[in-house]
């Protein structure tokens, strides 16, 4: 197979100087911040109110409205008792293209409910917050509509998501332990509940 051979261009005096690269970037930021200006302080007397002016948003004490499509953080829905509205379907966990959702169905206590989770994690280290999720939930049991941004941890195992936090997202980890009142599993160790689904020694 023949290679062709690109050569790179090199840089003419001008561009070596890079004062005009400079200088340009300089007026397109003078442009915007005198229009801003000029646009703001017309606003303030009534005038050019058409015309829209940038605003800049002081994140993170300021967020900044989010459409109404937008995905955010995870959450599990609840029925009126306060147990998950998913039926352990596995749809979703088989659907991820991440792969990591891991859900673990159990048998429900109503017989008119096929299946409940009595664990259900998402690893958002690992999401790609696709959506696809909760586009295949029969039972509108997850959505992405909490609006929370912040998903910076200082660990892998702080990234993972279980029922817990999915179910009430303002939990952040750790927990100290378990206030979920339907049937499913946690384990205490020493008295921090760490996520773990497998019988521990001290549990
Ligand atoms: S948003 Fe996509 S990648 Fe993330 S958990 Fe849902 S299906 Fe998986
Ligand atoms: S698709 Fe919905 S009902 Fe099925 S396991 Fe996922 S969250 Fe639960």
């Amino acid at each position: 197979m023949a290679v062709k051979t690109v050569r790179r261009p090199e840089l003419t005096f001008w561009e070596k100087l890079y004062l005009p690269q400079i200088l340009s970037g300089l007026k397109i930021t003078s442009t915007h911040f005198f229009r801003n200006l000029f646009l703001h302080t017309a606003h303030l007397f009534g005038r050019l109110t058409h015309l829209r002016a940038s605003a800049t948003y002081q994140y993170p004490e300021e967020l900044r409205p989010l459409m109404s499509r937008f995905r955010s953080r995870h959450r599990l829905t609840r029925r009126d008792d306060g147990s998950p509205r998913c039926v352990g379907c596995m749809l979703c966990e088989t659907v991820c293209p991440a792969r990591c959702i891991t859900i673990v169905p159990d048998e429900h206590p109503d017989p008119h409910v096929e299946k409940f989770p009595i664990r259900f994690d998402i690893d958002l280290g690992v999401c790609v917050y696709c959506g696809y999720c909760v586009e295949v939930c029969p039972e509108d049991a997850i959505r992405m509509d909490t609006g929370i941004l912040d998903l910076a941890a200082y660990s892998r195992e702080a990234m993972q998501l279980d029922i817990h936090e999915l179910l009430d997202p303002e939990l952040r980890k750790p927990l100290a332990g378990c206030d979920l009142d339907f049937p499913h599993q946690c384990q205490l160790h020493e008295g921090e509940l760490r996520g773990s689904w497998s019988p521990s020694p001290d549990s």
